[in-house]
């Protein structure tokens, strides 16, 4: 049995892959045709952050959640940290981080653990590289942040995501 329970959020913008990237952490499936997100969801995972350390994630997914008040206290209540989505192919979503990141701050607290996520990163050979990953990192690390790349498609760095967000997550806990 783990010792810590953690809500985590999946926050950004619409279509940048979150409902994906849960779905692949969980699951380890991807699905290519646009479901949206109605109401919540709520998944379960324990993730061992440390070697022989594991934390029980529940994390909330939700859709359209700006147009109802009520529904983004209900979301926001408790989080313990956010992957912060934005989409790598379309540069409007990570204008929107900045806006998000203030919303999360104001809901959830200042100092709430997130990790900078740029999504769908399959696609930048052919898209070619919209967001220059130096200035998605720098502007993560003056956040007191980090940055991660993923694709909710091939895999590629979803893990890693979740983890590290933890990790940072118990990190700010015992610190
Ligand atoms: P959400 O609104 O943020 O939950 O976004 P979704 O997870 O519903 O994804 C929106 C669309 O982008 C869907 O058509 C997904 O199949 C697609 N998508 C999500 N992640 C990726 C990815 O990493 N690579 C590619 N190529 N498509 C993705
Ligand atoms: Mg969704």
């Amino acid at each position: 049995m783990s010792s810590f329970k953690l809500k985590v959020l999946l926050t950004g913008a619409a279509a940048c892959g979150k409902t994906s990237l849960v779905q692949r952490f969980i699951k380890n499936h991807f699905q290519a045709n646009y479901k949206l997100t109605v109401g919540v969801d709520i998944l379960t995972k324990d993730v061992e952050f440390q070697p022989g350390e594991v934390a029980t994630l529940s994390i909330w997914d939700i859709g359209g959640q700006q147009r109802f008040e009520f529904i983004r206290s209900t979301f926001y209540k408790g989080a313990a940290g956010t992957l912060l989505v934005f989409d790598l192919t379309r540069e409007q979503t990570y204008t929107e981080t900045k806006k998000w990141l203030t919303e999360i701050r104001q809901f959830a607290g200042e100092n709430i653990p997130f990790v900078l996520v740029g999504n769908k990163a399959d696609l930048l050979e052919d898209v070619g590289r919209v967001i220059d990953s130096d200035e998605a990192r720098k502007f993560a690390e003056d956040e007191g942040s980090i940055y991660i790349e993923t694709s909710a498609k091939t895999g590629n760095h979803v893990d890693d995501a979740f983890t590290e967000l933890t990790r940072r997550i118990i990190n700010s806990r015992t610190k």
